[in-house]
């Protein structure tokens, strides 16, 4: 391995060190990218992967704790735009979490490639990790998804997706926190 340097000196790197250095650096930013993600769930003492008990948290207390564009979608039943999101046409096997609460809701295996710019399911991965509720804002007749553990607002179901349920839970990314199978992948 071999660079020339500014001043045109080979700077000579032996094989094993280098793949040393590309190692560490990999590890690196996997790092950074899992610290990111721990730094922001670091400040919301309700973020939990294995507690399953509900929450009842004020909206007051939620602002203070989530980042603001969160907060609008999940507490304010906002919706972000389409094909926006970090989820709406990812493929990597995995797993989807509330972003507010960590209660488990999607795997990867139930998601398909829908034209609509929303992360799309076709099934939950408990029946109990989500609950439904009549929405009757800007005039539709609509179902909200909302996270049985902490009620934030996901998105939506509808009944035009895929066998074998039919069902189309069209989410917002921003409610959602995906974990890799493969710790490698870049999120
Ligand atoms: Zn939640």
């Amino acid at each position: 391995m071999c660079w020339i340097s500014r001043n045109n000196t080979a700077i000579v790197m032996k094989t094993p060190t280098m793949f040393m250095f590309l190692a560490f650096t990999i590890s690196c930013s996997s790092t950074v990218k899992q610290n990111k993600m721990t730094e922001q769930h670091n400040s919301n003492p309700y973020y939990s992967r294995t507690d399953t008990i509900h929450l009842n948290v004020s909206n007051a207390e939620w602002k203070k704790i989530l980042p603001a564009d969160l907060y609008a979608v999940a507490r304010e039943q906002d919706t972000e735009r389409p094909f926006t999101g970090k989820y709406w046409d990812a493929d990597t096997k995995g797993t989807y979490y509330c972003a507010v609460c960590g209660n488990k809701l999607f795997r990867s295996d139930a998601k398909f490639a829908s034209t609509c710019g929303w992360p799309s399911f076709f099934e939950a991965v408990r029946p109990n990790s989500i609950i439904y509720k009549e929405d009757n804002s800007y005039g539709m007749k609509r179902i909200e998804v909302e996270c049985a553990r902490c009620n934030s607002h996901l998105g939506h179901i509808f009944d035009d997706g895929p066998p074998p349920t039919f069902k189309r839970f069209c989410m917002n990314s921003i409610s959602l926190d995906f974990e890799p199978d493969d710790k490698n992948v870049i999120k």
